[in-house]
This record gives C-alpha cells, structure tokens and sequence, in this order.
C-alpha cells in the first residue's frame, strides 16, 4: 500500500484551509478529496466529505462535490493540477446538504457536466435544497456558502443500472431508506472500489436523523458481500475499516432496543448497546449515540407494536 493510500485510508485529519482542496491518490487514476472525519460545524465550514474523483480517459467522474461553492471551486483547481479532462459526470449519492451544494461550481464548466442522482434523491433536493441551503448558511456563517446556488441532479439513476465512464463501468445500486431517503452506491468490480456515500462511517458515531435502522442494516449486509478493497464513504478506509464496524454499531443497537422491548422497559433505562465495545470511543459518541437510540427506538418499537421482526 503507496504512502498516499496509507494517508488516505487514515483520512481523519482536519480538513483543508478553504478553498484549497487536496486529492489523495487511491488508484490509478481515482482520488479523493481529504476532507475532515466529522460532523457539519463551523469549524471544519463543512467540509467534511470526501469527494471521490476518477479520471476515466475519457473525461472524469464526481462523485458527491461537497458542500459550497468555494469547496467546489478548490476541488476543480485541484482536478485541473492532475487532468486536463473535462469533468463529464457528477454524481449526488443522497440529499444531503454537505454532499452537494459544491455543485454549484460544476455546473459553470463548458461542456456542462451531467448531474446524475436517483429519482428520489432528485425529487428530495428538489424539494428542499432551498431549506438545507438556508440551514447551513445559518450554521457556517453566510460567508461560507455565499454564491452557492442549487444545481438539481437529473433522477436517472436506477438500482442495477450500469454507468460507464471511459475504460470503467461502475454497477449502481440504489437503497430506499437507509442512512437517508436514498442513498445511491457505485461499485467498481474489476477496482473492487465502493463509493457508499453516507452509508459507511470510520470510527465515527453515524448519523441517523432520517435514517431507517432496519433499512441501513439491510444496505450494509448487501455491501458487505460485494469483492471490494476500498471503500469511500464518509471517510475513506477497507470494508473491514468501514462497512463492518458501521453494521456491528447499527446491529447493537437494533438488539438493545429489541431487548429493552421485549422486556418492557423504556428507551431512557436501555443500557448503552456498546458499552466496552469500541464504539464508546468513536467520535461524537456523547452527543450522537443517545439521539441515535432515541431515533432506532421509535423505528422498531412500531414495528415491534405491529408484531414485525426486529433482527
Ligand atoms: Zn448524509
């Protein structure tokens, strides 16, 4: 494994200065943007997802620009200091704020790049880009986001769809309600590269305020199956760095609940699913996890209520 790789997949450094975007080499021609292993806050302007780019031969792929305009104006320098290919594709794996308001200085280039997203994933952005734009102006500072404007992606892609990008064709799968609404995966088979968007997380408590427990646990046991090295998710690592350890979180916390169900007992006496577990010591264990278990409690105890299966 290069230095850059090994840099890469430990990916949890601060973010860079804004505006200045620095691509870690993955592969022969994939890289992601380093970008800070965190929550959205002030402090990191919200620079916080690592965008993947893969310079196909034939043009380059982007996937989740990231979060304003200045982020997105640094990510294309720094495309531009590897390639001189035009950027063809932009993917939005999900809805959320921080993955795509950056495409707002996509959408400048000439020849306009393709903006590509599930039908629902549009439909959402659709819906509420303005609120979110509004929301993290309101929580980064409006300097930050100033000039970002809403780019709307197309809704064509489909579960089991295929996107070639020159010499690599990238299988779409598209999961309804998981970390969110719909989140859209690409796989690489012949890279045995995954792009998960927001449904992977490195030692980092994940977020689930419109998450689906059951829905997210489901994804992850499909991902999991798949031949893969690399996973880009929000954070970069190995399947075992990322997909397994975001599951075992999700799966203890779906037994704990199911156990404090069965036994009669209340969301606020459930013991901590992962106490002496390492996940007490991920990121934003404190503030994340007890809004977590309050979120997952009221998912399965409906369906608990209507006699469905909670494993
Ligand atoms: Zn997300």
């Amino acid at each position: 494994m290069g230095a850059l790789l090994a840099m890469a997949l430990n990916g949890a450094g601060p973010a860079a200065a804004a505006g200045r975007v620095v691509l870690d080499r993955l592969q022969p021609g994939v890289y992601v943007a380093r970008a800070g292993n965190a929550e959205v806050a002030r402090a990191n302007a919200g620079e916080v997802v690592p965008t993947l780019v893969h310079v196909t031969g034939a043009g380059v792929l982007v996937v989740d620009p990231g979060p304003h305009l200045t982020w997105g104006n640094g990510l294309l320098a720094a495309i531009r200091a590897v390639t001189p290919e035009p950027v063809l594709w932009v993917v939005n794996t999900h809805a959320h704020p921080e993955n795509v308001l950056a495409n707002a200085a996509l959408a400048c280039l000439r020849p306009r790049p393709v903006f590509l997203a599930s039908a629902a994933t549009a439909s959402l952005m659709r819906q509420r880009c303005e609120a979110c734009l509004a929301r993290l102006a309101e929580q980064l500072g409006p300097a930050v986001m100033r000039g970002t404007q809403i780019v709307l992606p197309d809704p064509a892609l489909r579960h089991g769809d295929r996107l070639a990008t020159g010499g690599t064709a990238w299988e779409v799968q598209v999961h309804a309600a998981a970390h969110s609404a719909s989140d859209t995966v690409l796989y690489a088979p012949r890279r045995r590269l995954l792009c998960v968007g927001g449904l992977a997380y490195r030692e980092r408590v994940p977020e689930m305020q419109e998450a689906s427990l059951q829905g997210w646990r489901r994804a992850l046991r499909a991902l999991s199956v798949l031949p893969a090295d690399v996973v880009v998710g929000t954070a970069v690592g190995t399947p075992a760095q990322m997909l397994a350890p975001t599951l075992a979180y999700l799966d203890a916390l779906a037994a704990g609940i199911a156990g404090a169900l069965a036994a009669g007992g209340d969301a606020a006496r459930m013991p901590g699913p992962a106490a002496g577990k390492p996940y007490c010591r991920w990121r934003y264990f404190a503030s994340r996890h007890p809004l977590n278990v309050q979120h997952a409690w009221r998912e399965l105890e409906d369906l608990w209520m209507h006699g469905e299966p909670l494993a």
